[in-house]
């Protein structure tokens, strides 16, 4: 990819969206400002960004109303939260809502860029996944063949049931992106199959983390978001 990679900030702080812009600058993104939620709005459509990093306290609009517009478009650009609102259900909302990424205030510029890049990465891929039928995800020794259903571990065949091998493929497939309780169950067990309870959820996590082996409190492939759900590493 040799053409820059179009940035929106919607931020109201000057303060911040300029250091944020900065460090985008520095490093090799295209960036634009905006100020307020009806001016972002109108700079998302008359430039197209590839990525949306969101305030939600805005003099116009909330946030979250902007997530909402962007999010009924059919082509889904990505969007990251960045906000001091730290409340998990704050969290959860906007990630339900369709955000990829949620960034609490303050944060360093190296924690940013690292969750841009995954964000771009995860959309590119979504974007393959689309075109190609080949789709293999990998991280340190752990590979998933989305295409041929098959798991290695360490370049062994590890067996998984259908939904635990679900389950992976739909964190792999987001890899980088904290996925709610509700997200997963929702498309592992339909609207209805899993809802109310996590449990269901939390047994097939334990079994899979047990197949690939993890240490709970080191986890190498998948993070628990205490309280919100789970996120697959991507690299
Ligand atoms: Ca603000």
């Amino acid at each position: 990819m040799s053409e820059k990679q179009t940035i929106l900030i919607i931020e109201d702080d000057r303060a911040i969206g300029n250091f944020i812009s900065r460090a985008l600058t520095a490093n090799d993104y295209r960036v634009i400002s905006a100020y307020t939620g009806k001016e972002g709005l109108s700079l998302f459509f008359s430039h197209g960004p590839d990525l949306v990093l969101l305030d939600l306290g805005l003099p116009d609009l909330d946030g979250l109303e902007i997530l909402t517009q962007l999010r009924g478009l059919p082509r889904e650009i990505p969007v990251i939260i960045i906000s001091a609102r730290d409340r998990e259900a704050e969290k959860v909302r906007a990630l339900d809502m369709g955000a990829d990424d949620y960034v609490v205030k303050p944060f360093g510029v190296s924690e940013l860029l690292a969750r841009i890049r995954s964000t771009l990465r995860r959309a590119e891929r979504l974007k393959l996944s689309q075109g190609i039928q080949r789709d293999v995800y990998q991280i340190k020794d752990l590979s998933i063949d989305l295409s041929r259903h098959q798991v290695l571990l360490d370049g062994k065949e590890v067996h998984f049931t259908q939904n635990e091998f679900k389950i992976l493929e739909l964190l792999a497939l987001y890899a980088g992106k904290v996925l709610t309780y509700d997200f997963i169950l929702e498309h592992i067990w339909g609207p209805y199959g899993g809802s109310g309870s996590n449990q269901i959820l939390r047994v097939n996590m334990a079994n899979i983390r047990r197949k690939l082996k993890e240490n709970p409190s080191e986890p190498k492939y998948i993070h628990t978001e205490l309280g919100i759900g789970y996120r697959m590493l991507d690299d």
